[in-house]
């Protein structure tokens, strides 16, 4: 008899039917129990039938499952006399938990059958698809432990539930017309079918709606429609940054964006992330109203991904026939606030809402929809959530404590090491607003709980004034562990380090709009030397004056005035009004709310204000998008020369001043900047024999500032290490911060 142990994501994915399965075809006797944190399988049968059993529990494992490990061992045999699905016993260990995942191709097709039992169910789902983080409350992966526990299964389902031939045998969310969950209105006495068709009549006709999804609530209206999408910025107060779009089908993606083979791999992928696509430039037959991602040549796109998305586009014989193809379909929030997930709060703050679509299957942890672009045809993770977390990333940790790293500042996320394996939490948002600290305390809480980890050390920034350090020195004192502080940049390099697999020495280049440095003034413009356990700043970008307080984060007319150190240029060119262009004056000369900075983020928004493309942000990276844009309309190509970034600020201004062309203007900083720093990584290569450079911090967000680097540093013979599943920006320091812990022995 063999003793089988599978390691991987094998819960929540239909992995014990399946060994039941398997075990039958090949005449195996035993059993498969679920341990929390791996499958273990007691198998007895002929030498040649656990031969088979074996290849075909690899080759043949469910689609959503990955299998990381399995151990055998042989014991003596036992008296079985049949193969059965033991009651979970829990057992300590590590845990995969299973994020949630997209509706499936079979229960597409069930979901439009009229004469399938789930005809038109709303929360249609089997053992490959369906809700599975966001509902869980503990492990292992079962009924009583998840948000399904308070529906009852009807006689047919758990037919379905108990039979080993079924598609849903042993899925924990498993519902159907008549058990289980339900849609309604809030505010109304319509329900079920009755609702959602309400829903699409508002739609169609340019209302807005929130709709309750998996792992928080949506603000929908029709994106076609200008008007429709102008009341939604002006009710979210959110003039400007983009929304992102549903559509109906890949084809009406087509019609809009430009989508490359490996973009529509993930598009169309379990996960169903947005991607930010390309647009058609207009004329070519695009309808998308302009207003929904202005001045931006991309668009955030994504595929329904709930059996409730898809009866939103699509209801068999319903009166709406004309329903739109692509949706508006932004998080449910008020700004600064993590989504809401509940109705008490929905009814709170989306009363602006034409109607609100929810339903009775409880969202115990929050999860934003995940956010990729792609650079040099890679995907690049700006916001990993939805369908990634809490996927854990390995890591050959020298040592084995557990550790709970509470990320940065702005969108931050927060990770759980334990033995060699990362765990990033779902994105939690911007924590200087005091309701965001709630969550992430109490979402750090749920984490604990679910992945079994206490922390023995917990890791953050070095910013004295961060909310996150403030939690991290609470939380730290609570458990009574040591707290470990990391520089911000330096967390940056770790984790690209780590994403990328790689332990030594590399030049790590962090660009970034803020992070705070070791001497007390902001770091953003840093070239590192630096390994797992240490870092030297060997070099930066020329520091300036960063005047105005947070308000200079946002006015990049305030960056470039000091930079050009000349008010009469800054007047001429109508870089503020008069008043503010001296109130800026005044705080430079008496050195008043004055900082010192090397922030490339805050070069970036000076010469989209020099250049009249941005003069203010309203929403973070807005100035870097636009500029990019601009400069993605040049196709001039230069032959770059070596200049500090002093001197190119100037450059840039001159050209303006000259009435250049912008966009080829905007070009040649983004060319000359990838020189810039190419150079100074290849100076530091010489002096210090490493030949490995990494880049990362929300700068190297920018793709054409990314690949112009990547390819000037290449061409000197380097090797480029760059942000892939874990973002360049804030969101992935959390994993540098728990690597600097993990090999900082301190307990
Ligand atoms: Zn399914
Ligand atoms: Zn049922
Ligand atoms: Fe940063």
């Amino acid at each position: 008899m063999l003793n089988i142990k599978v390691f991987g994501i094998v819960q929540g994915v239909g992995f014990r039917p399946f060994v039941s399965r398997i075990a039958v075809a090949n005449k195996i006797f035993g059993t498969v129990a679920n341990k929390g944190s791996y499958v273990e399988i007691f198998a007895q049968g002929t030498v040649d039938a656990l031969k088979n059993f074996l290849s075909d529990l690899r080759r043949k494992a469910p689609a959503r499952s990955a299998i990381l490990k399995v151990d055998v061992t042989e014991l003596p045999d036992e008296n079985f006399c049949d193969f059965k699905i033991v009651e979970s016993v829990h057992e300590v260990g590590d845990i995969f938990v299973s994020p949630d995942i997209a509706v499936c191709e079979n229960c597409k097709r069930e979901l439009f059958d009229p004469n399938d039992r789930r005809y038109l169910h709303p929360f249609i789902n089997c053992t490959a698809c369906g809700p599975r983080l966001t509902i869980l409350e503990n492990m292992p992966y079962d009924r009583e432990r998840t948000s399904m526990k308070i529906f009852p299964m009807c006689k047919s389902c758990a037919e379905e539930y108990f039979s080993p031939e079924s598609r849903r045998f042993d899925a924990q969310p498993i519902c159907c017309n008549d058990c289980g969950c339900e849609t309604f209105l809030l505010n109304s006495n319509l329900r079920g079918h009755d609702a959602i068709k309400h829903v699409r009549k508002i739609l169609s006709a340019g209302g807005i709606v929130a709709i309750k999804g998996i792992g928080g609530f949506h603000i929908a209206c029709d994106a076609k429609n200008f008007s429709a999408v102008q009341r939604l910025r002006e009710s979210k107060i959110r003039p400007t940054k983009p929304f992102a779009v549903m559509f109906r089908d890949i084809d009406s993606v087509k019609r809009e964006c430009i989508l490359t083979d490996e973009q529509k791999i993930f598009l169309d992928s379990p996960q169903k992330p947005i991607v930010l696509l390309g647009t058609r430039d207009k004329g070519q037959g695009t309808s998308i109203a302009e207003n929904v991602a202005p001045e931006i040549n991309r668009l955030g796109v994504m595929l329904p991904y709930t059996p409730l998305h898809l009866l939103i586009f699509d209801f068999p014989n319903d009166e709406i026939k004309n329903f739109p193809d692509s949706l508006v379909m932004t998080s449910g929030n008020p700004s600064g606030v993590p989504i809401s997930i509940d109705d008490d709060d929905a009814q709170k703050n989306f009363g602006f809402c034409d109607a609100i679509l929810t339903h009775d299957r409880k969202i115990l942890l929050r999860a934003d929809d995940s956010v990729m672009d792609f650079i040099d045809n890679r995907p690049s993770m700006i916001r990993r959530s939805r369908g990634y977390a809490p996927l854990p990333i390995f890591y050959d940790a020298p040592e084995k404590f557990s550790v709970l790293a509470i990320g940065g500042e702005l969108k931050n996320t927060f990770c759980l090491a334990k033995n060699n394996l990362l765990y990033a939490s779902p994105y939690i948002g911007d924590v200087s607003d005091l309701r965001t600290v709630e969550v992430l305390e109490r979402s750090i809480d749920r984490m604990k709980n679910l992945l079994e980890i206490s922390p023995e050390v917990v890791a953050c920034d070095k910013h004295p004034r961060y909310q996150t350090v403030a939690l991290a020195e609470k939380i730290s004192k609570a458990l009574d562990v040591p707290l470990i502080k990391i520089q911000h940049h330096y967390a940056h390099i770790l984790s690209c380090m780590a994403e990328n697999n790689f332990c030594g020495e590399v030049v790590g280049v962090a660009f970034d709009g803020t992070g705070y440095g070791d001497d007390g003034t902001i770091w953003g413009g840093e070239f590192f030397i630096c390994d797992e356990k240490t870092y030297t700043r060997a070099a930066h970008v020329k520091s300036f004056v960063q005047a105005g307080g947070d308000k200079s984060a946002r006015e990049g007319w305030r960056i470039a005035a000091s930079l050009m150190k000349n008010f009469d240029t800054a007047r001429e060119l109508n870089l503020a009004t008069k008043n503010q262009l001296d109130g800026q004056k005044f705080l430079l000369e008496h050195n008043l709310n004055c900082v010192t900075s090397t922030s490339v983020g805050r070069i970036f928004d000076a010469v989209a204000a020099v250049l009249g493309i941005c003069q203010t942000s309203t929403y973070e990276g807005e100035a870097a998008m636009k500029l990019q844009t601009v400069a993605e309309r040049s196709d001039k190509k230069f032959s770059a020369r070596f200049m500090q970034t002093d001197e190119l600020f100037d450059e840039i201004l001159n050209r303006r001043l000259d009435g250049e062309n912008i966009c080829d203007t905007a070009k040649f900083f983004h060319e000359s900047l990838a020189e810039f720093t190419a150079q100074i990584c290849e100076q530091l290569s010489l002096r210090t024999k490493i030949k490995t450079v990494a880049l990362s911090g929300g700068v190297f967000q920018n793709s054409l500032l990314s690949s112009l680097t990547a390819q000037k540093i290449q061409r000197r013979g380097l090797k480029v290490l760059r942000h892939e599943l874990i973002p360049a920006n804030d969101g992935g320091i959390c994993y540098g911060q728990a690597i600097y812990a993990l090999n900082h022995k301190i307990i």
